[in-house]
C-alpha cells in the first residue's frame, strides 16, 4: 500500500493521486479558508495584517488563496493584494490585467518550462522508492 508522512503533522497517511497533506490537514485548511472568508464578508475593507490576527491564518497562506482565485478582493479592498510586476491594486490572481496581457504571451513557453519540471519531480519520486 502506499503510505507517506504528511509534511504539516507528520501523521503517516496513505494518499490518494495528487493529495499532499492527511485528510485531516485538508479539512483544518478548509476550515482556515472560510474562517479568512467568513471574516472578510463581515469586515470588508480589512487589511491582510488585521485578516491574519483575526483569524490566526497566517498572511502566506491567504495570499495563496488570493493567488488561487478561491478569494476575491471587494472594492472597498484597496491595497490589499497587488500586482507582482507593477504594484498596482488588483483583485485576485498575481497579476492585473495590463500585465496578464503582457506575461499571457510569453506563457505559453514558461508552461512547456513547467512542465518539463514536473516530469523531473516525478521521476525523481519514482526513484526514491
Ligand atoms: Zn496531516
Ligand atoms: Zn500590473
Amino acid at each position: 500500500m502506499n503510505i507517506k508522512n504528511c509534511p504539516k503533522c507528520r501523521k503517516i497517511f496513505s494518499p490518494m493521486v495528487g493529495q499532499v497533506i492527511c485528510s485531516d490537514c485538508i479539512k483544518e485548511e478548509e476550515e482556515e479558508f472560510e474562517k479568512v472568508k467568513g471574516y472578510l464578508r463581515e469586515n470588508r475593507g480589512a487589511g491582510i495584517n488585521i485578516v491574519s490576527d483575526e483569524t490566526g491564518v497566517s498572511i502566506k497562506k491567504i495570499l495563496k488563496y488570493l493567488r488561487e482565485g478561491r478569494l476575491e478582493i471587494t472594492d472597498e479592498m484597496v491595497d490589499f493584494l497587488k500586482c507582482e510586476k507593477c504594484g498596482i491594486s488588483i483583485k485576485s490572481g498575481q497579476y492585473c490585467r495590463n500585465c496578464l496581457e503582457k506575461v499571457s504571451k510569453d506563457l505559453s513557453s514558461v508552461l512547456i518550462k513547467n512542465d518539463e519540471n514536473n516530469k523531473e519531480t516525478a521521476k525523481m519520486h519514482i526513484r526514491r522508492k
